[in-house]
């Protein structure tokens, strides 16, 4: 096995981790808390849990957290080593600390996930990567053990921009599918009709058909569980929020992408949204009129 070195094992980091070991390869992990993950020996530091890995995986909450852990392990990591940072975190930092190994001669890959915890646990996590082919090629049989699927976005930060413009669709698309489903409501149309027609017409999107708003309706999603998360709320919020600080910084004009934005905002911190499922929009709809 490889020598891996893991930092930030928290709802994340810590299952994917413990699939890297029980695959056979030797794993050193660190976090800021106190946490134990099977098959991991722990180190008592980020700098000590990279040094002599063949390659360092970082899971962390945001892109200025990345920055740090950065400046601690980039010192200490040998030439030819890979780091791949699995956080969700701007394409600035992405780039920012991208730059800062290759100048150390360290390769360096951003892969932020989709799958969730629930795919992490699994091993089915989606990786969408941005890098060299052969930083790449590199880290690909981690991709195997964690994931089902790794895309090979483009040069650095492309993994990044993949995924928050994933998420900026996402978010509009499940604000669009619960305001047309309070319409409905008030329509007198059945919800369930609704979605037997939207499902197979030109409406349709992962939101209805996957993932379905609706408590009772399309196959069962957090909606069927009181909207316990599932995708919370605050993380589409987190998402959609660096989808506009990119845009903002690219000069790309997202005005759907600004109108979800301050919707989740105003959901998560005023009416109700924090801790619940991103779905929980449709109960916000339905309690409003046209103001
Ligand atoms: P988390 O908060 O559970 O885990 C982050 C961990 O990083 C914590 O255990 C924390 O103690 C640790 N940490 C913070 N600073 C550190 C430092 N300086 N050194 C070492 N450890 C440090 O978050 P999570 O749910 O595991 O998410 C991690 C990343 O994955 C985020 O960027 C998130 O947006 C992304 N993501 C999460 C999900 C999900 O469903 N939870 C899905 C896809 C992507």
């Amino acid at each position: 096995g490889m020598k891996i070195g893991f930092i930030g094992l928290g709802n994340m980091g810590n299952p994917m981790a413990a699939n890297l070991a029980k695959a056979g390869h030797e794993v050193t992990g660190f976090d800021m808390a106190d946490v134990s993950v099977a098959g991991l020996t722990m180190a008592g530091s980020g700098a000590e849990a990279a040094a002599n890995a063949d390659i360092v995986i970082t899971m962390l909450p945001n892109g200025k957290i990345l920055r740090a852990v950065g400046d601690e392990i980039i010192p200490t990591m040998q030439p030819g080593a890979v780091w791949v940072d699995c956080s969700t975190v701007d394409v600035d930092s992405a780039r920012a600390v991208a730059d800062q190994a290759k100048e150390a001669g360290i390769l360096a890959v951003d892969a932020p996930v989709s799958g969730g915890i629930g795919g992490a646990a699994a091993g089915t996590l989606t990786f969408m990567a941005g890098g060299s082919d052969t930083a790449f090629a590199k880290a690909a049989p981690l991709f195997d053990i964690m994931g089902q699927k790794a895309v090979h976005c483009g040069d650095s930060g492309a993994g990044q921009a993949a995924k928050i413009c994933n998420n900026m669709i996402l978010g509009v698309t499940m604000i669009a599918t619960c305001e047309a489903f309070a319409l409905a409501d008030k329509l007198g149309l059945d919800r369930q009709k609704m979605f037997d027609v939207v499902s197979t017409s030109s409406g349709y999107s992962w939101t209805m058909n996957a993932y379905c708003p609706a408590p009772g309706v399309g196959p069962e999603s957090p909606a069927d569980n009181n909207y316990q998360p599932g995708f919370a709320a605050e993380l589409m919020l987190k998402d959609l929020r660096l989808s506009q600080q990119a845009a903002e910084s690219s000069d790309a004009d997202t005005p759907m992408g600004q109108a979800a934005t301050a919707l989740y905002e105003q959901f998560v911190e005023s009416e109700g949204g924090l801790g619940m499922d991103f779905s929980a929009m449709l109960p916000r709809f339905e309690k409003r009129g046209r103001g």
